[in-house]
């Protein structure tokens, strides 16, 4: 690689972890079809969060599910550090009189429509007014094409492969699922065979997060044309299985424990989701849902390979405790 200096570095493989922004689709774009979904989107949702801090009160009772979709506006909760919290209404671009949203009695009086989150609005004390913001794209840049990767010696992971809609907060979940496909790519591909480890890299990537993505990507185009109907005074009708699905367990999520942990485990990555037929090549078996984990819970049988250096270990923790990471050196 040649840095903007002019600085040349050698390296076996090169990782575009760079971020939603990366340029590395742009800067290769000469080289052919980097197959980037980014299309100039009609419409997509925005944020108007207002955010507050502990008072003297302690935090605001838990919320017993952190998202509420209402006909045209979503709400919902978000814990920070340091006795922080914040409140979010999720809107369609396209509808304009919740831009409205962003004056704070407009927005008070909005919340309290709520009246499962409406005490977290009370509670403590506002540190800002109302942030008005665009949810982020759902968009994904993919490095093969036909068959074949479109360049060799990098490979991308985290939001530089995908983003997704972040009301669902799956990006660092996503993102780590794919720093531990790539370390299992790179344990069983020689790190210089380069075809091969991007065609490893990239089946991985479709059989595991891919299908989180596209189930993501397919919630936005139905909840956007959901709004739209509704705004047009109309029931939104669509035989989509998968939709009528997560919209039926979303709704029955609190009137079973089942329920509940299958839309926690699936929202939480802790459980594979299938592609939908037609969407992407066959499942191996070993992708075929079950109780089987995640990569990311998987236990480590493979040593690191070099002494000393900082290399990712994931340790699978029994019961409901949640899988953590550590480093080898870290005790
Ligand atoms: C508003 C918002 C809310 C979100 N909420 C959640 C949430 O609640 N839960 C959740 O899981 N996810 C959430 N996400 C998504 C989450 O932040 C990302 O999915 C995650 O940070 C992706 O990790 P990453 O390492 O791929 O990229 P990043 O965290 O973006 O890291 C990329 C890094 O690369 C650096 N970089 C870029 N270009 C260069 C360069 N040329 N040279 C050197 N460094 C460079 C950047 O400065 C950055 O530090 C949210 C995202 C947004 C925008």
């Amino acid at each position: 690689m040649e840095t903007r200096d002019g600085e040349v570095l050698h390296a076996d493989l090169v990782v575009n972890a760079s971020g939603r922004n990366s340029q590395f689709s742009r800067m290769f774009a000469e080289l052919g079809p980097i197959r980037d979904t980014k299309e100039r989107a009609e419409a997509g949702f925005v944020y108007y969060a207002r955010h507050y801090r502990d008072s003297g009160n302690g935090l605001p009772e838990a919320t017993r599910w952190p998202l509420i979709h209402q006909e045209t506006v979503t709400a919902g909760t978000l814990p920070g550090d340091n006795g922080t919290w914040s409140l979010i209404l999720v809107a369609s671009s396209r509808d304009q009189d919740l831009r409205a949203l962003r004056e704070v009695d407009a927005w008070d009086r909005a919340i309290e429509l709520f009246p499962e989150y409406a005490h977290w609005a009370r509670h403590g004390e506002p540190l800002t007014g109302v942030q008005v913001m665009s949810a982020g794209q759902t968009r994904r840049r993919d490095l093969v094409a036909d068959g074949l990767p479109v360049v060799t010696g990098l490979l991308a992971v985290g939001d530089a492969w995908a983003t997704t809609n972040t009301t669902f907060g799956l990006g660092l979940s996503m993102s780590l699922v794919q720093g531990a496909l790539l370390r299992d790519a790179i344990d069983t591909v020689d790190v210089v065979d380069h075809v091969k480890l991007g065609l490893a890299f990239a089946e991985s990537l479709e059989t595991t997060a891919a299908p989180y993505y596209r189930a993501l990507a397919d919630w936005d185009t139905h909840r956007l044309a959901e709004i739209d109907s509704v705004l047009k005074g109309e029931r939104y009708e669509s035989a989509d299985p998968a939709w009528l699905v997560i919209r039926a367990l979303d709704a029955a999520k609190m009137s079973h424990p089942d329920l509940v942990r299958a839309l926690a485990d699936v929202g939480s990555m802790l459980e594979p989701r299938r592609a939908r037929p037609g969407q992407t090549r066959p499942h191996r078996p070993d992708h075929e849902p079950g109780r089987r984990r995640l990569p990311l819970s998987r236990p480590r049988t493979v040593p690191p390979r070099t002494a000393g250096r900082h290399r990712l270990t994931v340790r699978a923790t029994t019961g409901s405790t949640p899988n953590w990471i550590r480093r080898p050196d870290a005790g």
